[in-house]
C-alpha cells in the first residue's frame, strides 16, 4: 500500500495554497491521502505567525503527534509556513517529535528532506533558504482543495512595514511573476475545470512586473475563456487606484467583492501601524471604488486595542465603520508578535479593555449585518454553487461573495442557478430555485 499524508493548515489562502502545492508534490511521489493524521506516514503541520494564538497551535498540534509517534515510529513530522520560517531551530529545540522544518522558499525540497530525515535515522533536517524560487511547484502538480475555485498566486512576500505584522520578515519582499506565467496556469486551471480564479498575493494590488500593473493584469486573466469569475486577495489600500476601480466597473467577472483592511480608524493609530494612509485617505478609496462600482461589497480587518489605543480612538474606529458599511469584519484584538516593530511598544490596553472594544465592535457590525441582509429577502441572486452541504444540500456564493444555502443535488457543484433569497442571517443566506 502506498504511503499517506495529512496536513493541517492554519491561517490564510495563501497557506491553504502552498498545503495544496504540498499536498501534489506528494502525491507525485506515490503519496495517497489520509483522512486523518492517526492513518498517515508524514503529517505537513502548514503554520500561520500572524498572531500568538496562531503560532502557539503548531505547538499543540505537534504536542498532539508526538505522541502518535510514539506508536508509530515511522510516522514523519514536517512543519513548515511562516512559523517555521522565523523560529526554524527553535521548533527543533521546543519540539523534539519534528522530523522536518521546512521555509516558505522550499516547498519543493520537502519530499526530498522527508527522504533525509528517514535515511539519517530520524535526525531532525532543517532548510529554510529565502532565496530560493518560492514558485518552483508546477501549476500540474497543485491539488486544488474546493472543486469550483482555484487558487493562483501572483506574487509573494511584502514591501510594507506595518508595525504589528511579521510577513515581510517570512515572506521576504515583494516578488513578481511574470504575467505569461500567471495567464499559462489561469489557463491550466480553466481546462482542468475550475471555473473560478482567485489571484493571491499579500498585498496583491501592488502587483507589478515590468510595464504591467495589477488592472492590466487583471484585464488580461480575464479574457481567458472559460472563466467565469476572478476574484483577488489581499489588497493594500495604498494600491487602490482608478485602474482597479475601472477594473470593477468594466470586467463582469470581477466579482462585486474587494477585502480591503483597514485595521484602525484613528490617524494616530494608523500612522503607528505605518499603514501609510489616514482614515480620510481610506475612506477617499472606497469612495473612488464605489464611484465606479456602486454596489461593491467591501469586507475589512480591524485590530482593536493597538498600543496606546484610547477609547476616543476606539470610536474612531467605529465611526469609520459605520460610515463604510462594510459586508464583513474580522476583528482582532491586538497581540505584540516577536520581531515587529509594535512588539517594542508596551502592550498597555488591559486584556478586559480589548476584549470589551472587540465585543462592541462585532454587537454593532452584526446588527448592521443582520438588517442589511434582512433587506435581501426576495432578491435574485447569481449563485455559483461549489460544496455539497449534506445530501440534498449545496451552497455557493454570489458575485458579490455572499454565502447561500440551498436544496439541490451534488452535482450541481460547478454551475450557476439564479437563486430566491428566503431568509438571512448575519453571516449567510437561505435561498430557492427561483421559479
Ligand atoms: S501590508 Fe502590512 S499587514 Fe499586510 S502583509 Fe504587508 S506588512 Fe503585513
Amino acid at each position: 500500500m502506498s504511503q499517506r499524508y495529512f496536513i493541517e493548515t492554519f491561517g490564510c489562502q495563501m497557506n491553504v495554497n502552498d498545503s495544496e502545492k504540498v499536498a501534489g508534490l506528494l502525491r507525485r511521489e506515490g503519496y495517497a491521502e489520509a483522512v486523518r493524521a492517526e492513518d498517515a506516514d508524514v503529517v505537513f503541520v502548514n503554520t500561520c505567525a500572524v498572531r500568538e494564538k496562531a503560532a502557539e497551535k503548531l505547538y499543540h498540534s505537534v504536542g498532539r503527534l508526538r505522541r502518535l509517534k510514539k506508536e508509530r515510529k515511522a510516522l514523519r513530522v514536517a512543519v513548515g509556513g511562516c512559523v517555521a520560517q522565523l523560529q526554524g531551530k527553535e521548533i527543533l529545540e521546543r519540539a523534539p517529535g519534528v522530523d522536518v522544518v521546512i521555509g516558505t522558499h522550499n516547498l519543493t525540497a520537502l519530499p526530498e528532506l522527508l527522504e533525509r530525515s528517514r535515511q539519517e535515522g530520524g535526525g531532525p533536517v532543517l532548510e529554510l533558504d529565502r532565496k530560493a524560487n518560492a514558485f518552483a511547484v508546477e501549476a500540474r502538480d497543485v491539488v486544488h482543495s474546493n472543486p469550483v475555485r482555484a487558487f493562483v498566486t501572483v506574487m509573494e512576500g511584502c514591501n510594507h512595514v506595518c508595525s504589528f505584522c511579521v510577513v515581510p520578515r517570512t515572506r521576504g519582499p515583494e516578488v513578481n511573476r511574470t504575467p505569461e506565467e500567471i495567464e499559462a496556469e489561469v489557463r491550466h486551471v480553466v481546462e482542468e475545470g475550475f471555473c473560478e480564479v482567485m489571484l493571491l498575493g499579500q498585498t496583491v494590488n501592488a502587483y507589478r512586473y515590468g510595464g504591467i500593473g495589477f488592472a492590466d493584469l487583471l484585464e488580461r486573466v480575464h479574457g481567458i475563456g472559460g472563466l467565469r469569475r476572478l476574484r483577488f486577495t489581499t489588497s493594500h489600500p495604498e494600491h487602490v487606484d482608478e485602474g482597479l476601480a475601472r477594473a470593477f466597473r468594466d470586467l463582469p467577472k470581477l466579482g462585486g467583492y474587494l477585502h480591503l483592511p483597514v485595521q484602525s480608524g484613528a490617524p494616530r493609530v494608523l500612522a503607528d501601524m505605518r499603514r501609510g494612509y489616514t482614515p480620510d485617505e481610506y475612506l477617499d478609496k472606497v469612495r473612488l471604488l464605489r464611484d465606479r462600482r456602486p454596489d461593491l461589497a467591501l469586507s475589512t480587518d480591524v485590530i482593536v486595542g493597538y498600543p496606546g489605543e484610547t477609547e476616543d480612538e476606539f470610536e474612531h474606529t467605529l465611526r469609520l465603520v459605520e460610515k463604510v458599511g462594510f459586508e464583513s469584519i474580522f476583528s482582532f484584538m491586538y497581540s505584540p508578535r516577536p520581531g515587529t516593530t509594535a512588539f517594542r511598544h508596551e502592550d498597555d490596553v488591559p486584556e478586559d479593555t480589548k476584549r470589551r472594544r472587540l465585543h462592541a465592535l462585532q454587537r454593532m457590525q452584526q446588527r448592521y449585518q443582520e438588517d442589511r441582509n434582512r433587506a435581501r429577502i426576495g432578491q435574485v441572486e447569481r449563485v455559483l454553487i461549489d460544496t455539497v452541504d449534506s445530501p440534498g444540500r449545496v451552497s455557493g456564493r454570489t458575485m458579490h461573495f455572499r454565502l447561500v444555502h440551498l436544496d439541490g443535488p451534488a452535482d450541481w457543484v460547478g454551475t450557476e442557478q439564479d437563486v430566491e433569497i428566503t431568509s438571512a442571517g448575519p453571516n449567510a443566506f437561505r435561498g430557492r430555485l427561483r421559479a
